[in-house]
């Protein structure tokens, strides 16, 4: 449900929106389960009544995004693993708008997979500078605003893959993830102290170009595979259907939002319970098997 209003008049910054070469809808109408979780983030935050700065590094995507969400929302080019460009964007946000209620944490993309022994360090560092500097970066530079403010909510996006092993498909990706969750209950602690709530959201299997750029395809073609991953997920978990775009940002519309208010230093994992436990269907499947092969055995 869109639009009930609950984080009304905040300021929201969201890292990052759109910000590839794409010509696939930005739409939630016909199309609108396409899109990234900052795209539908940011939909849904305006929808919500939220003024917000969306930051990415292509500049035409993310003017049209700017430009179709209308008067409340502002777009500024970002690299959000270098400093001076994380800074100059939270100063322009508090700048246009006065305040800065609420992080979005969100930007991210694949690392390197296979296994140790093929690591390679350049691309390491690449990594851990995308998925874990970034969110140091932003709570670095957002944190003085919110304690002048004496309250802010920081949303950064984990992964199921930083709690459990064996979630993604490369293993400095998971542990990437597994330092952003940690980090969020690190500075939770530190920032609780001035009303300043940080927590994470831990998305399970999210139907995103996500998947198809780790396993090497161009980003085009990665974008256009949404379709596939809702059937390769359908099944996965407990809830029937795979993980779309709007579950993350309606965590993130709770999160930002006062309902939330006594929730610090939380993991909210986001995934049908992919990662519950073992599914019930192919969980009794296996033990009529294992019946089955106790009576052939006594036969
Ligand atoms: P996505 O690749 O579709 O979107 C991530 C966005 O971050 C892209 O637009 C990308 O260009 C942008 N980005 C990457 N590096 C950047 C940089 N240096 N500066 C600015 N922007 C940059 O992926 P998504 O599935 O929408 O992922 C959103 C977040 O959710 C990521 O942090 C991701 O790791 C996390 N996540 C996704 C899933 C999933 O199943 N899709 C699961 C767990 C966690």
């Amino acid at each position: 449900m869109i639009g009930l209003g609950r984080i009304f008049g905040a300021v929201a910054l969201l890292l990052a929106d759109r910000d590839r070469p794409s010509s696939s809808n930005f739409g939630t109408s016909t199309g609108g389960r396409h899109g990234t979780a900052g795209l539908r983030t940011a939909e849904i935050f305006v929808a919500e009544g939220a003024k917000i700065v969306i930051a990415g590094r292509r500049a035409p995507e993310g003017e049209a995004l700017a430009n179709k969400l209308g008067g409340n929302c502002i777009f500024r080019q970002t690299d959000v693993t270098v400093e001076d460009e994380m800074r100059a964007l939270i100063g322009q946000a508090v700048e246009k708008f006065g305040r800065i209620d609420c992080l979005f944490n969100n930007a991210g993309g694949p690392a390197q997979t296979g296994g140790i022994e093929g690591l390679e360090v350049a691309r390491f560092d690449a990594a851990m500078a995308t998925l874990v500097r970034s969110v140091m970066l932003g709570m670095k530079h957002a944190a003085p605003h919110m304690r002048r403010q004496g309250s802010g909510s920081i949303i950064n996006n984990g992964s199921i893959a930083g709690r459990l092993a064996g979630f993604s498909s490369s293993v400095v990706y998971g542990a990437a993830k597994a330092a952003v969750i940690h980090l969020t209950k690190c500075v939770a602690m530190e920032l609780g102290e001035s009303g300043i709530r940080v927590n994470s959201i831990s998305p399970g299997a999210i139907a995103t170009g996500i998947f198809g750029k780790a396993l090497g395809l161009p980003v085009e073609a990665a974008e256009k595979t949404p379709d596939v991953m809702r059937e390769i997920y359908k099944t996965a978990q407990p809830i029937q259907r795979a993980g779309l775009p709007e579950d993350i940002a309606y965590a993130a519309v709770f999160l930002a939002s006062d309902e939330s208010s006594f929730i610090n230093g939380h993991d909210l994992v986001v995934d049908g319970a992919i990662t519950g436990g073992r599914n019930w269907t192919a969980q009794q499947q296996g033990y009529v098997a294992m019946r089955k092969a106790f009576d052939q055995g006594a036969g």
